[in-house]
């Protein structure tokens, strides 16, 4: 018998849950009856009322299964601990507010199993609904990554994802901290078929991310993925050595020629302030890197359980 695992990160999902929950039962029972499905939520250290909503549905429902954190680890690290605790020949990741509409489940799972996809990725083709601001910055962000990466990251792509195994146990080997589920998923390649959706807003309660905490993820989807920021601060270490090498030589024949040796202290200090700023900034991308690096090194957890349900394979 197959089996589709559905992983779902909630953090504070007290007011969505019940309404994504019956929204994604109503699209479970579209599928074949041969299919089992596996449903688990992963709560991320909730402060409000979600991990007794969950507990209330397994009891009810014993497809229902649940991982619940020590405390907020962020939803990269929900999404691993799901792919790692599930059993599924196919695996799908959703957020819980309803965005990742569950009625494309059938559609994915018919591209997966039929045709010959290793995984099926959303993305959103507009971004109603969301600030402008927001939205310009993060067609920036996919301009720049993509100039920055030897692979892919697609526009507007989702962490809404519906994978076969093959995929799954991939992105489970990348062990590494610093996690960036888009990234992973681009960087694992196979053969992927992106559908696309308009976007759509929360069901209810609040998004999670403010624009510091996006700017954030931003540099972190770029320093996990590429080194290009370290070339650049050399590339442009090369450049400043070159001009002033010029400058020396040009001042050295005006002093010889012209006599005229202490003018031009403004546009010194202009100089230093420059090359000093450039030098704090090739400081910042290097201290990025060691810092990730840190991280890496030190080994820790990706996230730490405090219970679970007693029907997870692990
Ligand atoms: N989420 C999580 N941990 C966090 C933040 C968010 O598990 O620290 C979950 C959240 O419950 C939701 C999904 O990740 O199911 C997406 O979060 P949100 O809707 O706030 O993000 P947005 O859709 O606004 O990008
Ligand atoms: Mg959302």
């Amino acid at each position: 018998m197959e089996k589709i695992s559905v992983i779902i990160s909630c953090y504070n999902e007290e007011k969505a849950l019940p309404l994504f929950y019956d929204e994604l039962i109503k699209n479970i029972k579209s599928f074949p009856k041969t299919i089992d499905f596996e449903i688990i939520f992963v709560n991320d250290g909730s402060k409000d009322n979600t991990l007794n909503i969950i507990k209330n549905l397994s009891s009810k429902n014993k497809q229902v299964k649940y991982i619940s954190f020590s405390r907020n680890f962020g939803k990269e690290a929900a999404i691993y601990a799901g792919l790692e605790n599930c059993s599924g020949d196919y695996v799908t990741l959703l957020d819980a507010d309803l965005q990742d509409p569950p009625s494309l489940l059938l559609e994915m799972y018919t591209y997966v199993k039929n045709e010959n996809y290793d995984a099926v990725g959303t993305r959103r083709v507009n971004r109603k609904g969301e600030p402008i601001v927001r939205s310009f910055f993060s067609k920036v962000f996919y301009k720049l990554i993509n100039k920055m990466t030897s692979f892919e990251m697609v526009d507007g792509a989702r962490d809404y994802v519906f994978m076969k195994r093959n995929v799954v146990d991939a992105i489970i080997s990348l062990k590494e901290y610093n996690r960036y589920s888009k990234g992973l998923f681009s960087f694992v390649g196979f053969n992927v078929k992106w559908i696309e959706y308009q976007n759509i807003k929360r069901v209810a309660g609040k998004t999670k991310w403010s624009f510091w905490k996006l700017t954030k993820y931003a540099l972190e989807g770029i320093t996990a993925f590429s080194t290009a920021p370290l070339i650049l601060s050399s590339i442009i270490g090369l450049f400043f050595c070159v001009v002033s090498f010029l400058l020396i030589i040009a001042i050295i024949f005006k002093t010889l020629i012209l006599g005229d040796p202490t003018s031009g202290w403004p546009s010194l200090v202009c100089i230093i302030f420059m090359v000093s700023g450039i030098q704090l900034f090739s400081l910042g991308i290097i201290g990025q890197y060691l810092s990730k690096t840190y991280l890496e090194v030190k080994q820790r957890p990706i996230y730490i359980v405090k219970e679970k349900s007693e029907n997870l394979i692990n």
